[in-house]
């Protein structure tokens, strides 16, 4: 087939009709326009979708609290005690990890500050903390934070590495050079696995090999990779890792985060950590004695008496994962990613730069060569006709077509939509 042809609504059309996953968009929920159609949601980096399922299961749980009581810790449909247990299975099939290694809790912040208490441990020449120049803001305050919790000094001790002037994205050839040079200077490696901004995936296999044959502690932020690229944090041999459940799990706003801790600190007694109750052994949780007794794996890291009512779509959309076959799902966001990059080339090359490359999960980030009156409009203009993306001031769109709920058409129409406003 010729370029053009590829690029006709047609096209789009006959892809969605050939989509295995194309029944589980209808599990989830989404915004509509005036005359009712579906809006094309493109924003599941930011907050995914809501599942239908959710609904029901979180009032499944404010029903058992009126007929239950404080018995639904024990009782019910989903006893209380246990319902983080719920989630762990097929979180670590997300995260590529033994149930052992991975546990639902608090929120992402939050983990990586209590897994920094326990795998960044500066000493002697050993003090620094590498993370991305161009990081999230809130993983940048934990370094600092930490860092100064250690009574050191961030112009010392916070190591961060950045694209190279005039390039938007971090060359993996530039970590390696800079473990080989400084590796002996670093106590932990903090990395995404997924830039939140470019959307570029990080060869997280080869950066965990090279820092830890420098002797390093090796941990990722996956807010922008769980869910979205397959991962296999145990083979891979990843120290630590944590995530949030809000973007592509559709977890809802806020939802609870997550966290990995490889086997092999499963049992390290000698880690220092922040310890709550609900990391304590479970078999004597309840006798209420003063010396805590970590839970062997992640799951000691626990603080609280987790939120149930915060679980429950959780729960909801892991299932719907389940159902989907991360294979399939993975196949799908491959080929709908690079449909809707193919698109954006084909119809607006002249236009555009996209800042994606090629090793990616289902965002593609570009920037938009118009004048800055065209740019201040173009996002509102877009939402405006039911085209949800976001906007990084001033001229980067993200837009990501989520394999479990977007179509083909959703991108040709976008992209369609794009189009007009851009050259009206
Ligand atoms: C979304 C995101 C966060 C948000 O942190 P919360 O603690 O969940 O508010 C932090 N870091 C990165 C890289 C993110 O993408």
């Amino acid at each position: 087939m010729n370029t053009p042809t590829l690029a006709l609504r047609s096209h789009a059309l006959a892809l969605d009709d050939a989509d295995p996953l194309k029944a589980i968009r209808h599990e989830f929920l989404r915004p509509r326009r005036a005359d009712g159609s579906d809006v094309a949601y493109l924003c599941g980096h930011s907050l995914g979708l809501e599942p239908r399922r959710a609904v029901t299961y979180v009032n499944e749980e404010l029903e058992e609290w009126q007929r239950l009581a404080v018995e639904g810790h024990f009782n019910g449909r989903r006893p209380w005690l246990s319902y983080h247990e719920r989630l762990t299975p097929p979180l670590a099939r997300l995260a590529g990890a033994l149930p052992l290694e991975v546990v639902a809790m608090n929120s992402l912040t939050v983990n990586l500050h209590l897994l920094l208490v326990s795998f960044y441990r500066p000493a002697g020449n050993r003090r620094k903390l590498l993370i991305e120049r161009p990081a999230f803001p809130s993983d940048r305050y934990a370094a600092v934070s930490q860092i100064l919790a250690h009574g050191l000094d961030p112009a010392d001790a916070l190591l961060e590495i950045g694209p190279r002037e005039g390039e938007d994205r971090i060359r993996e050839e530039d970590v390696m050079l800079l473990l080989d040079r400084e590796g002996e200077a670093i106590a932990t490696v903090l990395l995404p696995g997924v830039q939140y901004l470019t959307g570029q995936r990080f060869d997280m296999q080869a950066i965990t090999r090279a820092a830890q044959a420098k002797g390093c502690v090796v941990g990722f932020d996956l807010a922008h990779a769980i869910g979205n690229v397959p991962l296999s944090l145990h083979d891979w041999n990843v120290d630590f890792a944590v995530w949030c459940s809000y973007k592509y799990l559709n977890g809802g706003p806020g939802a609870i985060g997550g966290a990995f801790v490889h086997e092999r600190h499963s049992r390290d007694e000698t880690l220092p950590r922040f310890a709550g109750w609900w990391g304590h052994d479970k078999e004597t949780r309840f006798r209420m004695g003063p010396d805590f007794q970590a839970l062997p794996g992640a799951e000691g890291w626990q603080l609280s008496n987790p939120p149930i009512l915060a679980m429950a779509p959780l729960l909801a959309s892991l299932e719907i994962f389940d159902a989907a076959g991360n294979e399939r799902r993975a196949t799908k966001a491959t080929q709908l990613t690079g449909y809707l990059e193919f698109l954006l080339r084909e119809k607006l090359g002249q236009r555009l730069d996209i800042l994606t490359p090629a090793a990616r999960g289902s965002q593609v980030s570009f920037r938009v060569r118009a004048p800055s009156a065209v740019l201040k409009s173009l996002h509102g203009g877009l939402q405006t006709r039911g085209f949800y993306t976001d906007l990084r001031e001033p001229d980067v769109l993200r837009a990501t077509p989520v394999p479990l709920y977007n179509s083909y058409i959703e991108a040709w129409e976008f992209v369609a939509g794009l189009e007009a406003l851009l050259t009206a």
